[in-house]
C-alpha cells in the first residue's frame, strides 16, 4: 500500500490553485508588513507531529498569519533594495515547472529543459553584444553567478600563465563592487586590488594608473566591473575597462545583476554600457529587473568551454553524462553546482509569450519612472536630490534629517501601508533612496511618499 501523500488529491489542489489564483489575480497586491506583530509560537506548536494536520488549516495559517508578515517585494509601492516584479506568465509557468518536477542538470536527463533555458539565454547573450557561441547556465543569484564566473577567471590564468601564475592571484575591483564579488574572492582565496574612483565609477584610466602603481601588478589575473551598482545605479566605464583588460591579459567580468537588465533591454540608455559587449564573463538577475520570479540569475560566458573546463564535476556515477557531442549542453557544466532546479523556464515561456519589445518597454518604465521622481523631488522645496537618477534609482535628502529620521519616516510608510523605503547611506550621509522597477508604480504613489516628508 503507498502512502496516502504519493496520491492526487483533488480537494487539496484545488484549495492550492484557488490560493494562487487569488494571489495572481490581486492588482496590486497588498504591500503587508515585515516582522511578525505577534509571537506564533503557540499557532505553529504541535504542528510538527505523526500524524499531519489537515491541510486547509494548515494553509490558513501561512495566508492569515505568516504571508502578512512578509513585505511584498512584488508590490508597485516596494521601493527598497531592489524590487520584484514577476510577469503572470512567469509565475504561471513556474508552478507548472513545480508540479512537473522540472530539473535541469543535464542534456541526458532534461534535454528540453536546457534547449529552452539556453534559447533564453541566447537571447540574453545576443541583446548583450556577446558573439554566438556564448553562453552559461541558470544559478541561484548573483552572488552564485559572481563567484562561478570569478573560479573560471582564476583557473583560466593559472592555466595560461602556467609557471608564471601568481601563487596569491588578486583581482581588481572598486570600492562600489558588491559585496558578493568580496565574499566570492575569499571564498576563492583569491585577493584583492582596490582601485580607487572619483564619483564611484571605476574607468579604464583609473585601473591603469592602479596597475602601473601597484607592485602586485603581475598578480592581477582579472577585473570585475558594475553596470549598475545596486545602491546608485552607477555604470563603470566598461569600454575603459575592457581597453585595460585586453592590455593586460586580465579576464573581464561584468556584474550586471542589477542593471544589466538595461544594458540588454533599454535604448534610451545604451551609450553608458557602451563595452559590455566585450566581457568574458557576465551575470544579469532575472529575478531583479527581467521580471523573472526568484531565484533565477544568468551567468554567461564568451567562450563556455573555459568554464566547462572548470566546473565540470567528475565523478563515477557522472560518467554517463559527459559525452563529446557539443550540442550536449550539460547546465551543470558551467557553474559551481550539479543538480538544479529549471530556474530558466519562467523566463523563458514569458519572453516567449509576451515578446521582447514588452521587456524593452518594462525596463524603460523603471527608468522613466526614476526621471519623474527626480523632477518631483526638484519641484519639491523640502526635499533634495544628491544626484542624478542612476539608471533607476534615486537618492535624495530631506535637509535636516538625521538617520533616526528616516528611521522613523521610513518605519512609518510601511506602518501606513504607503510604501516600503528604506534609507541608505552615500558618502557617509544617511540619506533616502528609490529603487523602481515595476511597471505599475505611479507618479501618485510617489508624491504621496515625498508629501510623508514635509
Ligand atoms: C543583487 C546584486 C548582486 C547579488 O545578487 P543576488 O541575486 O542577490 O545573489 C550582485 N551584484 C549586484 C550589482 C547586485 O545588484
Amino acid at each position: 500500500m503507498t502512502s496516502a501523500m504519493f496520491h492526487y488529491d483533488d480537494e487539496m489542489a484545488d484549495l492550492i490553485f484557488a490560493a494562487c489564483r487569488e494571489r495572481l489575480s490581486m492588482d496590486p497586491v497588498s504591500l503587508d508588513f515585515g516582522g511578525l506583530v505577534e509571537s506564533l509560537h503557540s499557532e505553529l506548536a504541535g504542528l510538527m507531529r505523526p500524524e499531519g494536520n489537515d491541510a486547509a488549516a494548515v494553509l490558513k495559517l501561512f495566508i492569515d498569519k505568516l504571508a502578512t508578515a512578509v513585505v511584498s517585494c512584488d508590490s508597485p509601492r516596494f521601493l527598497s533594495f531592489i524590487p520584484a516584479a514577476p510577469t503572470k506568465a512567469s509565475l504561471l509557468f513556474d508552478m507548472f515547472v513545480s508540479c512537473s518536477s522540472l530539473h535541469g542538470t543535464s542534456w541526458l536527463e532534461a534535454a528540453g529543459v536546457v534547449v529552452a533555458e539556453n534559447q533564453a539565454l541566447d537571447v540574453l547573450a545576443a541583446q548583450a553584444g556577446l558573439p554566438e557561441g556564448a553562453g552559461g547556465c541558470f544559478v541561484a543569484g548573483g552572488s552564485a553567478g559572481n563567484l562561478s564566473a570569478l573560479m573560471v577567471a582564476r583557473d583560466t590564468a593559472a592555466h595560461r600563465r602556467h609557471a608564471e601564475a601568481p601563487i596569491r592571484p588578486l583581482v581588481a575591483i572598486s570600492e562600489d563592487a558588491h559585496s558578493s564579488v568580496g565574499k566570492a574572492l575569499h571564498v576563492l582565496g583569491v585577493g584583492t586590488l582596490t582601485v580607487p574612483t572619483a564619483d564611484h565609477r571605476l574607468t579604464g584610466e583609473a585601473l591603469r594608473v592602479a596597475l602601473r602603481d601597484d607592485p602586485r601588478r603581475d598578480d592581477v589575473i582579472a577585473v570585475v566591473a558594475t553596470a549598475g551598482t545596486t545602491n546608485a545605479g552607477i555604470v563603470d566605464d566598461l569600454a575603459g575597462v575592457a581597453d585595460v583588460a585586453a592590455d593586460h591579459s586580465l579576464w573581464f567580468h561584468i556584474d550586471g545583476a542589477y542593471g544589466g537588465a538595461a544594458a540588454l533591454f533599454a535604448p534610451s540608455v545604451q551609450a553608458r554600457f557602451t563595452g559590455f559587449e566585450r566581457a568574458d564573463s557576465f551575470i544579469v538577475d532575472p529575478h531583479k529587473w527581467l521580471f523573472a520570479p526568484f531565484d533565477c540569475a544568468a551567468l554567461i560566458y564568451r567562450q563556455p568551454n573555459l568554464a566547462k573546463a572548470v566546473h565540470t564535476q567528475d565523478a563515477h556515477y557522472l560518467e554517463v553524462l559527459h559525452s563529446e557531442n557539443p550540442e550536449e549542453w550539460n547546465p551543470s557544466d558551467y557553474a559551481f553546482h550539479l543538480t538544479r532546479r529549471a530556474r530558466g523556464l519562467p523566463l523563458w515561456f514569458s519572453m516567449a509569450v509576451n515578446g521582447l519589445d514588452a521587456y524593452r518597454d518594462a525596463v524603460e518604465a523603471g527608468l522613466s519612472m526614476a526621471q519623474r521622481a527626480a523632477e518631483r523631488i526638484a519641484a519639491s522645496p523640502h526635499v533634495e536630490l544628491v544626484r542624478d537618477p542612476g539608471l533607476s534609482i534615486v537618492l535624495f535628502r530631506r535637509p535636516g534629517w538625521r538617520k533616526e529620521d528616516y528611521d522613523v519616516w521610513s518605519a512609518r510608510l510601511l506602518h501606513d501601508q504607503v510604501g516600503f523605503v528604506t534609507p541608505t547611506s552615500w558618502e557617509g550621509e544617511t540619506v533616502a533612496r528609490f529603487a523602481f522597477l515595476h511597471p505599475n508604480t505611479t507618479v501618485e504613489m510617489i508624491d504621496e511618499m515625498l508629501a510623508s516628508m514635509a
